[in-house]
């Protein structure tokens, strides 16, 4: 049992290295996938800087022979380039020499081309390879330049960007699917493995809850079979009793895994009626007498609510208080407990008080967990399967209400339950 704690440490350590490991893979395969994107865009740029500067060179479009590449090509958009002409232009050589061109350098996406003339402030011709009509090129952005110049239009520059990158898109995916497979199957795995573990001590609590009444019993059996016991009626009635107490115990630990087990199978039916809150929280008391007794514990009542009778599932609510003064009793060495019950404009609560060994503020969450006990000290000595608390919490979600906790390790916990009052 000691170890368990230890277990579900290491659980949670080995998911949360290997989401963590996980995510920055994913986001370094994402910031490389965005550096092959730009290396593409910057590609693309290039070869149409190359198809613009053999229209220079080869077509004789402009006078500024010795002004650099960088002032007569202008890029407002990110799919428009703007080449700078000064001289008249064949639009038929045109056509045909850029269709040439971008073949010649592999750019295989359709691109849109137009002649601005600055005089007219108008295009003058423009070209849409592959539309219906082809002379015209719809809505074509035009920039008014006080120089004439040649526009290319690539709409389709992004997803030809992609289609570069299919082999990398791809192998991301596959490695991102490979990655959450892991991810899921380790989860899975470990997920497996708790329960495993969980089952495991649920049996080794069982066998030692079970281990003590039952030799006791026997023991007190061995001494009630003895016929000397006749003449000692005291001594007889001790034996009967402690005989009744442990198969009482029994009895309890029995009925508390039926419930539960009960419980977890289907959603709980509530048989709701007049509860009187304060009635209630006296037959747990009855209820928990012998363990009281035994442990010396001292029980004080503050019982201030006004109004305690509620609408309620009398006997899981039962289940609950006798749970929380079973734990305060349990969980304290000289058990000094404080009951007291006050009422807001809409609800009921009911605190449990102790001074017991307390419980880390890191255990708050994981202690209505099943099976979940913190492994320290007293509470290993103290018995239990873990499913007290996560019982109440499903009793009290089903009823609208709420269980909270609050603790200080060495000096106590108080457990606090809200119900609704109507
Ligand atoms: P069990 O008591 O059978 O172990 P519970 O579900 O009732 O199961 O409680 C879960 C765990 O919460 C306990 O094992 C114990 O570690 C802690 N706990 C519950 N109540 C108290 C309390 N009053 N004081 C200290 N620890 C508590």
């Amino acid at each position: 049992m000691s170890s368990f704690s230890i277990r579900s440490s290491t659980i949670r350590l080995g998911i949360f290295i290997s989401t963590l490991v996980i995510a920055i893979i994913i986001f370094f395969q994402l910031a490389w996938l965005r550096k092959v994107y730009r290396y593409e865009e910057k590609e693309f740029d290039h070869s149409i800087v190359k198809v613009i500067r053999g229209l220079y060179e080869d077509l004789d479009v402009t006078a500024y022979s010795t002004t650099p590449l960088s002032e007569l090509i202008e890029k407002p958009r990110a799919h428009l380039y703007l080449a700078r002409i000064s001289l008249p232009v064949n639009t038929d050589t045109l056509s045909s020499y850029l269709q040439y061109e971008l073949e010649d350098f592999d750019i295989f996406t359709r691109c849109q081309f137009a002649l601005y003339q600055a005089a007219g402030k108008q295009y003058v011709f423009s070209f849409n390879p592959g539309s219906a009509t082809p002379k015209n090129a719809g809505s074509f952005p035009v920039f008014n330049r006080p120089y004439d110049y040649i526009a290319l239009y690539f709409p389709n520059r992004r997803q030809y960007i992609l289609s570069q990158m299919n082999f990398w898109i791809i192998t991301s995916a596959v490695l991102l699917f490979i990655l959450l497979l892991f991810g899921g199957s380790l989860f899975y795995f470990y997920r497996q493995k708790f329960l495993q573990e969980a089952q495991r001590d649920l049996i080794h609590n069982f066998a030692h809850e079970f281990k003590t009444p039952v030799s006791v019993i026997s023991l007190a059996a061995d001494v009630l079979k003895d016929e000397s016991i006749l003449a000692k009626p005291a001594k007889l009635a001790t034996y009967a009793g402690i005989v009744q107490y442990q198969a009482n115990y029994l009895n309890q630990q029995v009925e508390k895994l039926l419930e539960f087990a009960y419980a977890e199978s289907r959603k709980l039916q509530l048989q709701k009626e007049a509860v009187d809150m304060h009635q209630l929280i006296r037959t747990a008391v009855d209820n928990l007498a012998p363990g009281i007794t035994k442990k010396n514990a001292s029980l004080i009542f503050k019982l201030d609510a006004p109004q305690h009778i509620i609408q309620a599932d009398k006997d899981y609510l039962l289940i609950v208080i006798t749970n929380l003064l079973d734990n305060a009793v349990k969980y304290a060495r000289e058990p000094q407990i404080i009951i007291s019950t006050a009422v807001t404009h809409t609800k009921f609560l009911l605190l449990v008080k102790d001074n017991g060994i307390g419980i880390e503020r890191s255990e708050f969450k994981k202690i209505f967990k099943k099976f979940y006990r913190v492994q320290q000290g007293e509470t290993y000595v103290a018995k239990g399967f873990g499913l007290g608390l996560p019982f109440i919490k499903k009793i009290m979600a089903a009823h609208g209400g709420k269980i909270k906790v609050d603790s200080w390790p060495g000096t106590g916990s108080v457990f606090q339950i809200e119900l609704p009052l109507n």
